[in-house]
């Protein structure tokens, strides 16, 4: 395969991993109700999600591939948001917080290796639009980890009040 076959299959990827961020984080916001802060940042990054996911395709297009197989990919991360934006027991929130975390640096991984094989390829456009989108997974991933003790300490305190505290 050539680097430049390469580049495509990976951004494929990448896009089918929006796609997959996408529906976790719709399915979070919709359901969070005791804690707005975390649901108003859960928000923004929807909406920064889906604008990737359409940056990724313009990508895919001009590099001239094939945007009608991409729904067969979006299979290849379900294993990975499965259960992340349903239901859990009693500490929902915390599960998708924690599951949130984790796919954003899924995320930062997966643009530096795409920064990485376009620089490689000479594809100064793709090189932008990743550096772009990393900017925005490293800010989502920083937000989540400097809020993840916060969110914390309300679930115990709301939980020991009797309050609803598990969304
Ligand atoms: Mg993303
Ligand atoms: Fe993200």
């Amino acid at each position: 395969m050539t680097k430049d076959d390469r580049l495509l299959v990976w951004l494929r990827d990448a896009h089918a991993m929006e796609k997959q961020a996408e529906a976790m984080l719709s399915a979070q916001s919709s359901r969070i109700e005791s804690y707005p802060e975390l649901k108003r940042k859960i928000e923004e990054h929807l909406a920064e999600t889906r604008r990737q996911a359409g940056m990724l395709q313009s990508c895919i297009e001009r590099r001239g591939g094939d945007t009608s197989t991409l729904k067969d990919l979006m299979g290849k991360f379900a294993a990975m948001g499965q259960g992340l934006g349903g239901a859990f027991m009693g500490d929902e929130v915390i599960k998708g917080s924690m599951a949130s975390y984790t796919f954003e640096h899924m995320e930062i991984a997966a643009y530096e290796v795409l920064i990485a094989t376009a620089v490689a390829c000479g594809d100064q456009e793709t090189v932008a639009v990743c550096q772009r989108i990393l900017n925005e997974e490293v800010a989502m991933a920083a937000w989540l980890g400097e809020n993840l003790s916060s969110v914390t300490s309300q679930f115990l305190s709301l939980e020991e009040k009797g309050a609803s505290a598990k969304r």
